[in-house]
């Protein structure tokens, strides 16, 4: 059964007016996702615990982020405001996640898609960036591995931009296999193909940088000749999708041209993979994505085929 995990917080995180990363983003994906029958929509999620952001954040900037949450807004970083209800929405974030792993474990074929905002790929260990306040999809996956849940998990971040704060968070562990095909160079200037992951995580991290203008068939060409062999060989126990929807030809923040059908074609792919090896277990977890249009087309898509 596909469970969507949402909470009401999540639309009071307030960037401003002219910000792209708005509430109306959110909006359109949970409209999208009440037009896909046959799902459950969870409306209530848990906050993460300090001890939860800890297992990828550095305890000082937990600290620094709930110190600064209060009556007035403030800048993370040039991009990434704090608003009055942002750290309340970014724990229940982190926390839709930490649930959502665990909902995957309850039962063979159980799988998850977090609608969250704030997004969190570019969070770092000690730093906001890029919009993300903590880094969601890592906490969920730390969170998976320290349970014992498993030992291996395999990342998917098809978002336009390179994760940098997972790649940062994992890069010498070979339990997370971080995946991150993403438009370079280009923000936040990380991700290409010599970053490998470093000690024992040495090839567990994987960058596919894509030049401006790229579509489905350089993409498709990845997949099969890369991320499919990757993770056969890595065997994961769970599979997890930075899934951001920024990479489409109509999004207006990056120049990479995939279409529509294209999220379904690649949702596919990592099901396979799933039922293959993990008992079909996949937590994908919402990033970026900027043309609510285009987004809701694409999150239609994607849930119909994780709900298979
Ligand atoms: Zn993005």
């Amino acid at each position: 059964m596909l469970r969507v995990f949402y909470d009401p917080t999540f639309m009071l995180h307030d960037c401003g007016p002219e910000h792209p990363e708005s509430p109306s983003r959110l909006r359109a994906v949970m409209e999208a996702a009440r037009s896909v029958g046959g799902i459950e929509i969870v409306e209530e999620c848990r906050e993460a615990s300090e001890d939860e952001l800890a297992l990828v954040h550095k305890p000082d900037y937990i600290a620094k982020v709930k110190r600064l949450s209060g009556e007035k807004t403030v800048m993370l970083d040039p991009d990434t405001p704090l608003s009055p209800h942002s750290y309340r929405a970014a724990l229940k974030a982190a926390g839709s996640v930490i649930e959502a792993v665990e909902y995957s474990f309850r039962a063979k074929g159980n799988r998850a898609f977090c609608a969250v905002r704030p997004p969190g790929h570019h969070a770092e260990p000690d730093r906001a960036m890029g919009f993300c306040i903590f880094n969601n999809i890592a906490i969920g996956a730390a969170h998976a591995i320290r349970r014992n849940l498993i030992d291996r998990v395999a990342i998917v971040d098809w978002d336009v931009h390179h994760c940098n704060g997972t790649q940062k968070m994992f890069y010498d562990n070979p339990q997370v296999m971080v995946i991150s095909l993403h438009q370079y160079p280009f923000y936040p200037g990380t991700g290409g193909s010599f970053e490998a992951g470093e000690a024992a995580g040495l090839g567990y991290t994987i960058n596919l940088p894509m030049w401006p203008g790229v579509g489905d068939n350089e993409y498709r060409m990845a997949f099969s000749d890369i991320i499919l062999p990757a993770i056969q060989n890595f065997k994961p126990d769970l599979i997890m999708i930075s899934a951001g929807f920024d990479a489409h030809k109509d999004d207006p923040m990056a120049y990479l041209n995939l279409t529509t059908p294209f999220f379904g074609e690649m949702t596919r792919e990592i099901l396979a993979m799933a039922n293959r090896f993990c008992g079909g277990r996949i937590v994908s977890v919402l990033e970026g994505g900027y043309n609510l249009k285009a987004m809701s087309k694409c999150v239609v898509l994607h849930l119909e085929t994780l709900k298979e």
